[in-house]
Parts: structure tokens; sequence; C-alpha cells
């Protein structure tokens, strides 16, 4: 174990390697064993790197941001887990940013708002990077990611780096065609355009305002644990509020009396807690409503 490790750290040029990393470390709900490999990448250069030595040890691997979408589970991950850090942002012209895969996209939402820019208002409220967003098509209020993105730059799993255009790509409702890029590796960089606006800074306070109130930000969390179900007016949430299922708890994880759709993790919640409180809520709203609910969230198998 320990000469794979040093074998890892030597072929990365400077990027780190450790072994026995808790994923629980790497994921917002706090839940998840050990990786047998981990890297966190902070260029294209150790990404490369890092893919290399997993495509010659023919080892899996996933590429993961803030962790802010993932359930890991309690035996952890039997390959390379790699953080990516590539965080840079360039203001390339008025209202066109280039952001790196791992720059935060709160920060990146509240940055272009106080810059007078509409279009990311919403990312203000989601702890991912901006590569997990990208890859998630992550939205809020009513905006999403893809309406603002303009190109979107790639790691292939060969090392090669290809750019694509928005006109290139497919966006839906939480999915993005890179959910079904077999090539990808890793988004790396993606630019945004956005628009001149004068309401951008209230219209952000105001969202910020109305999730405070509704959602338990303060609480240990993977955001909405399920996609709002399409032929029904119901959310996810006001389903599984009105199954009953406000507060319900499986070991250390509980439906949040504040937000049905926000599972917590109370403390010493495990991937079994969770995925058992993830199929009672199913069936319940299945039984009661015929509503079939599908995960958000992306459970990660060890
Ligand atoms: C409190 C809270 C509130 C949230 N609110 C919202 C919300 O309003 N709207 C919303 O849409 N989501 C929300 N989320 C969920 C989550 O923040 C988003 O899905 C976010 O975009 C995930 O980004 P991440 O960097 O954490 O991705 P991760 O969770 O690390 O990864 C998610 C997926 O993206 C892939 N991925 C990540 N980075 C890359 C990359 N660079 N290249 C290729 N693939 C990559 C991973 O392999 C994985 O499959 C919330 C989460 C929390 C905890």
């Amino acid at each position: 174990m320990l000469s794979a490790l040093l074998n890892i750290d030597c072929s990365l040029n400077g990027s780190r390697a450790q072994g026995e990393k808790l994923l629980s470390d790497l994921s917002t709900w706090r839940i998840g064993g050990p990786c047998k490999y981990f890297v966190q990448v902070s260029d294209h250069h150790q990404l490369a790197s890092s893919l290399r030595h997993c495509n010659e040890q023919s080892m899996r691997y996933i590429v993961i941001g803030k962790g802010s979408n993932c359930l890991f589970d309690d035996l952890g991950f039997d390959g390379c887990v790699i953080r990516n850090s590539i965080v840079f942002l360039e203001r390339n012209e008025p209202g066109l940013y280039r952001a790196g895969s791992g720059y935060p996209f709160n920060r990146l939402g509240l940055q272009t708002a106080n810059e007078g820019f509409s279009g990311l208002e919403f990312a203000a409220a989601i702890p991912g990077t901006v590569g997990g967003a990208t890859y998630m098509n992550a939205g809020a209020n009513g905006q999403e990611t893809a309406d603002a993105v303009e190109s979107v730059e790639i790691m292939t799993r060969e090392g090669e780096c290809v750019i694509f255009k928005r006109s290139e790509l497919g966006f839906g409702y939480r999915w993005s065609s890179f959910q079904d890029m077999k090539e990808l590796a890793a988004i790396t960089a993606v630019t945004f355009t956005l628009k001149v606006s004068e309401s951008e800074k209230k219209n952000q306070q105001e969202y910020m305002e109305r999730r405070r109130c509704s959602q338990p930000l303060e609480e240990t969390s993977a955001g909405s644990v399920f996609r709002n179900p399409e032929g029904t007016d119901l959310c996810a949430a006001q389903l599984i509020e009105r199954a009953g299922l406000k507060g319900c708890r499986v070991g250390g994880a509980v439906i949040s009396e504040k937000h049905a759709n926000f599972f917590i993790n109370r403390g010493g919640a495990t991937s079994g807690d969770m995925l058992r409180l993830i199929d009672l809520a199913k069936e319940a709203v299945w039984r009661q409503f015929g509503v079939e609910l599908h995960e958000e969230v992306l459970y990660i198998p060890p």
C-alpha cells in the first residue's frame, strides 16, 4: 500500500496523494468510508498526470468538486478520488467570465452580481464548484447553469483538451450531455456570458433570504435529494411532506422538518441509513400518490 502511494505521489508532479482519506471529509453530507487513493489537483498538468497514472494502473477513478451532490458509501471507494481544485477566474471582456472548474460556484454567483451582471444570481446559494454545477446543470429560482454557458473546456480520459461551444452541448433539468460523454474525464474550465443588469443584486438578496427561511442551510445535507417529478403540480418536497414524513428518522439520517426534500445527517448517519430513508420516502410517495421519485443526489458505489 505504501509503495503504491509513493508511486502515485511521484508521478503526480506535486499534486497530493494520501492514503486512507475518508470520503466523509470530501462530501457535504459527511458520509463515506476511505478511498484507496486520493489526489487533489490544482492545474491541468496534475490532472493529466493523475489520469495517466490511473490509466496505467487500470484503476477506477472519479473526479469530484465539493461533493455537495454525492452520497459516498461507508465502504469507501476502491479506486482513486480526484478532487478538482483548478481555481482561477478571468474576466476577458465585460460580462465574459472564464472560470477554472474548481472555482466555487457560490463565489462566482456573488462576484458576478456584485460586478453588475445577471445570469448567475442563483449560484450564490449553491455550495459546489463550477465543474460540478455544469455537469449537473445546477439551477434554482428559474435560472440554470446552462443559460449562462458560452463554452466548456474538458480533459478526455486520454488527457487531451477539447473545447465545446454551447451549441454543441445538450442540457436539461439537472442533466448535461457530460453525464453521457464516454470520453470525459473532467470539465476543466467554463466560460459564461452574462448580461448587464441593475436588479441582479436585489434579486439575489431576495433569493438568498427566501432560501434561508425555507431551507435548513445550517444543517449537514446534500441539498435536494429528489428531482421534482413530472406530471404533477406538487414538487418532491410537498409530496414527501404530505406523506407525513417530515422528521422521519433512520439511524442518524432525518428528513428535515423545515424542507422535506432535504435529508439531514444529524450525526453518525451511515450511507445505509441515508439509502434506507431515501427508499422509505420513495415507497411512501408511490403508495400514497402514485408518483415515482427519482434521486437528484448521486450514489457512488464502493
Ligand atoms: C445546502 C445545499 C444546497 C443546494 N442547492 C442546490 C440548488 O439550489 N440547485 C442545485 O441544482 N443543486 C443544489 N445543491 C446540490 C449541489 O450543490 C449541486 O449539484 C452542485 O452543482 C454540485 O457541485 P459539486 O462541485 O459539489 O459536485 P460534486 O458533488 O463533487 O459532484 C457531482 C457530480 O459532478 C461530477 N463532477 C464534479 N466536478 C466535475 C468536473 N470538474 N468534471 C466532471 N465531472 C465533475 C462528479 O463526478 C459527480 O458525478 C445543493 C447542495 C447543498 C449541500
